[in-house]
């Protein structure tokens, strides 16, 4: 085999194990988009019990501060049926009515506070509920990951083992080479020579579409042993199916 040929037979097997990476890492994404929402609902949750914890304890209080003024006015009223002086009589029922005052501020705050703990109650159930369908949800999403790894695990190994094989005998150099192109250029570190056209024998690489000089095809053809790269991308460049025959067909024409 030609380096040429070698590094082709990489390419491919390279681009099959990244296909099925990608498509275990679409799955697991998911599962962690699912997972962190299910996160931020439980914490939402949580932060909204503790909320209607304390409105639940403040409404409370105040129902008993209510019941405390409620004890000081039976007491007063207790004295005033026993007191005969008159002046004594008039300042007990001044502060008995200051205190029914109060009482009633108390009850009305009391009220507000016992309605926010009714609209905490619901808005924590229908949390609740969000809660648990995105438990669903990742189950679900779980299950997927699951799924994908039985689907693809075994030909995923199959092509990495496969993949780890071709690569052996290529110098470390190159592999360097074509392993940052590959992250360079999202697994597709090749590209086709195409032929713009033949009587004026004008080339461009299939990856980016620029121009390559006549003698980089050339040497494309000439040196199978070496690798020629796009002098504007910098993909290492080879002849595909459609090339291979464009050019047997002038030769063979060439010939006759
Ligand atoms: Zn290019």
């Amino acid at each position: 085999m030609t380096l040429q040929e070698q590094i082709y037979e990489l390419f491919l097997l390279e681009k099959q194990v990244r296909g099925l990476n990608r498509r275990l890492e679409v799955a697991s994404y998911q599962h962690t988009q699912m997972q962190s929402k299910l996160t931020r609902l439980q914490t939402q949750h949580e932060e909204l019990a503790a909320q209607l914890k304390q409105t639940q304890a403040h409404a409370n209080a105040l129902e008993n501060d209510a019941k405390d003024v409620e004890t000081r006015i039976d007491a007063l009223r207790e004295q005033m049926s026993s007191v005969t002086n008159n002046k004594e009589y008039s300042a007990l029922l001044i502060e008995v009515n200051t205190l029914k005052l109060s009482k009633g501020k108390i009850e009305e705050e009391a009220l507000v506070q016992m309605e926010q703990v009714d609209s905490l109650q619901s808005q924590l159930t229908e949390l609740e509920a969000q809660v648990q369908e995105q438990k669903k949800l990742v189950g679900a999403a779980e299950g997927e990951v699951q799924a994908r790894k039985e689907e693809v695990g075994a030909e995923l190994a199959d092509r990495s083992a496969k993949r780890d094989a071709a690569a052996e005998p290529i110098a470390p150099d190159t592999l360097h080479i074509f392993n940052r192109l590959c992250d360079q250029h999202d697994g597709e570190p090749l590209a086709p020579a195409v032929e713009d056209n033949a009587k004026r024998m004008e080339y461009s690489c299939g990856g980016c579409y620029m121009t390559i000089p006549l003698e980089r095809v050339n040497t494309l053809f000439t040196q199978p042993d070496s690798l020629t790269t796009c002098p504007n991308c910098q993909r290492i460049l080879y002849v595909d199916d459609v090339l291979r025959e464009q050019m047997d067909a002038r030769a063979a024409k060439n010939k006759g």
